[in-house]
């Protein structure tokens, strides 16, 4: 597929919230946020503050992706638990991706806080097609003027948007 990528590229969060739902992935791109009003995700943040703290060197590209670590062989991405697995992947993946274009190739590696575990990722000739399909289709997702519908999903009561999207369906 033939993307033209510096047209499409998006944040590495919303590589992310596209695969945990794409309702979530358009409420934060028109900046409908609530992320500070969820102790969840307050709780994540001060996680991933503190956890590897002496080895996380953040860098920023582009004010679009933000990587927790990188050296000479890889990229690292420090997450809370691996309840979301894939689309953390996907978010990683989608650095390797971008770096890619950067002419930086490197080996991903997700940090498990809660597991105390480390997980490789690895930027394939298919990974890069995923890539590019899902910023083809995040791009379609946010043109549309209003958000994709609800869905109720297992994570949906941990979404910072739960109450935005079932008020009035939340049990007492
Ligand atoms: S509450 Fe559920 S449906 Fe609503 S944005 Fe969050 S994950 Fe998506």
């Amino acid at each position: 597929m033939d993307i033209n990528f510096d047209d499409l590229k998006v944040q590495g969060i919303q590589m992310q919230y596209y695969y945990v739902c794409p309702r979530k992935l358009w409420l934060f791109s028109k900046q409908i946020t609530m992320e500070h009003t969820n102790d969840q995700v307050l709780q994540g943040k001060i996680l991933h503050e503190q956890a590897y703290s002496r080895e996380k060197k953040e860098v920023s590209i582009d004010n679009l992706i933000k990587l927790d670590m990188i050296s000479d062989d890889y990229v690292g991405e420090v997450k809370s638990s691996s309840r979301m697995m894939e689309a953390d992947r996907m978010q990683l993946l989608y650095y390797l991706y971008y770096l890619k274009q950067l002419k930086i190739e490197r080996t991903g590696k997700i940090h498990y806080v809660k597991e105390r575990r480390t997980e490789e990722v690895y930027l394939t000739t298919e990974d890069e097609k995923k890539v590019e399909k899902a910023l083809v289709k995040i791009r379609e997702i946010n043109s549309c003027e209003s958000p994709p519908s609800k869905k109720r999903l297992p994570y949906c009561p941990k979404c910072a948007y739960y109450l935005f999207c079932f008020v009035g369906e939340v049990e007492e």
